[in-house]
């Protein structure tokens, strides 16, 4: 008999188990995919670059249409919520999103794959015409329109972090002068201070005068009669502008999860092991909706990423086909860019090593990312934060015009490899002019730290 399997949600991680499992010849199984929403297996990720106009056809983003699934004898249930999991009776509840019909639908297994949503702030007159978050595809096309409007002038982004970042380089693109706010002392906390505040001089600096970035400070009201036309800060500022996007973060949809009684961790995501198990037997759960394991403070933490989600999303159909994998864990390795400027990281950065108790040691080098006499040549920074007792590296940082993120990828197979320094240092990269130094920056850096170390 075919055993039925039943994915809600249809992101990035529930396509990946469809695909997977259709795959999996040996595995006899009917499946069944929910999701609330018109499409499925689109790019949330390439979003920015769509308003920015890079991509003109939006259609680009999506991977893969319920037609391709439904070829292969699988059924994709469109504009379909989840509303209740009954993993007693193995069964879910399905409501129609426009009629509001509920149907009953039973699994012999299940996986929750319901990602997550942006936290929309409880700012006052937060559901005005013109304030966007960005997410789903319509976020994009909505935003798209309103920034090619001829009166779409100035802009408001409230949130400093990769999304924000995105978002302005979209907006800049655009003509269109923009203001960062970000409540934090810096933008893109996830680096280290020194770090964040070279990327934000760097974007300023990159952006003739269009963009500002103020940090410190928090939006408390919007203002408008119908659309938003100013915004007002803690600090008393009063900004005039034709539209706002709200990027503060986002929050894991588990609620459905949660009163199934499925255990959950970090920031409510659902607490999975390494095979992508929830504490409820045969139901399965990956992608933004659950925490991941990170693999230096060996702790739990929520990196809600579309790197991530497919990986698990792999693991979870190897397992729910009766095989055997385990997904070890995550570094939080991502990457993200500002007008040519590369910005990436992996592991943990130096806060939050010494946090977790690690004996810090750190370097930051500023090289040229090419042999200094070829033209292309750019500085980029490194910063490399290693373990003084073990000598493990347990994280770096990376800004430059250049490759970063080619750096931040091998200091992410290092971490993995469960590196030392010294060992690093051995590494044989790449060289020739147009790639790299001679000693490349990654590796000066590590040398420096191996010499505070050693000497
Ligand atoms: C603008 C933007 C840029 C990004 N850039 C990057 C990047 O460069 N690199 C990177 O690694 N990641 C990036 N991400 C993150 C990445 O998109 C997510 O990590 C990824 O989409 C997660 O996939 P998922 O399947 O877990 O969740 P989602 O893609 O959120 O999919 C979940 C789906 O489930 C549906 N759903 C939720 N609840 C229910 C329910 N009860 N019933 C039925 N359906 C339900 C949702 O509507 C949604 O369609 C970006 C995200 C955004 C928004």
């Amino acid at each position: 008999m075919k055993t039925k399997v039943v994915i809600i949600g249809g992101g990035a991680a529930g396509p990946k188990i469809m695909a997977k499992l259709l795959r999996t010849k040996e595995f006899d199984c009917q499946i069944d995919m929910y999701t609330d929403e018109n499409m499925i297996s689109y790019s949330a990720c390439g979003l920015p670059y769509y308003i920015e106009g890079l991509i003109e056809d939006v259609n680009r983003l999506i991977v893969r249409r319920p037609e391709q699934f439904e070829e292969l004898g699988a059924h994709v249930h469109l504009n379909k919520r989840c509303i209740k999991i009954m993993p007693d009776e193995h069964k879910v509840f399905v409501q129609d999103v426009n009629s509001d019909t509920v149907e009953e639908v039973e699994y012999d297994k299940l996986a929750i794959t319901t990602g997550a949503r942006p936290i929309l702030p409880s700012i006052k007159n937060i559901h005005l015409k013109n304030i966007f978050t960005v997410r789903k595809v319509q976020d994009g096309i909505n935003i798209r329109n309103k920034i090619r409007e001829s009166d779409t002038k100035k802009a408001v982004i409230v949130g400093g972090g990769y999304i924000g970042i995105e978002m302005l380089e979209a907006l800049y693109a655009n003509g269109i002068e923009t203001i960062l706010i970000e409540m934090n002392e810096h933008i893109l906390s996830i680096f280290d201070p020194e770090m964040s505040d070279l990327i934000k001089e760097e974007i300023v600096q990159s952006s003739n005068g269009k963009v500002q970035i103020i940090t410190s400070d928090a939006v408390v009201a919007f203002e408008g009669d119908d659309k938003v036309e100013k915004i007002i800060t803690a600090n008393g500022r009063v900004i005039d502008t034709d539209l706002v996007i709200v990027s503060v973060g986002v929050i894991p949809n588990t609620e459905i999860a949660r009163d199934a009684g499925i255990e959950l961790g970090v920031s409510n995501a659902i607490r999975v092991n390494n095979r992508m198990q929830t504490n409820i037997k045969d139901i399965y759960a990956a992608g933004d909706c659950i925490e991941n394991f990170h693999l230096v403070s060996k702790n739990y933490a929520w990196i809600p990423l579309g790197s991530s989600a497919n990986k698990e999303g792999r693991c979870a159909a190897i397992n729910i086909s009766g095989r055997y994998d385990a997904f070890p864990g995550v570094l939080g390795s991502a990457v993200t860019r500002y007008n040519g400027l590369s910005i990436s990281l992996t592991g943990l950065n130096e806060t939050e090593a010494k946090k977790y108790g690690f004996d810090v040691i750190s370097s930051i080098m500023t090289k040229k990312d090419k042999a200094g006499y070829m033209p292309q040549a750019e500085n980029i920074t490194i910063k490399l934060v290693v373990d003084k007792r073990s000598k493990k590296i347990l994280g770096a940082q990376a800004i430059g015009s250049g490759d970063a993120d080619k750096r931040i990828n091998t200091v992410a197979s290092a971490i993995q490899a469960d590196q030392t320094v010294d060992e690093f240092l051995h590494l044989d990269m790449t060289y020739a002019p147009p790639f790299s130094t001679a000693v490349d920056p990654l590796l000066s850096a590590a040398l420096v730290i191996n010499n505070k170390i050693f000497s």
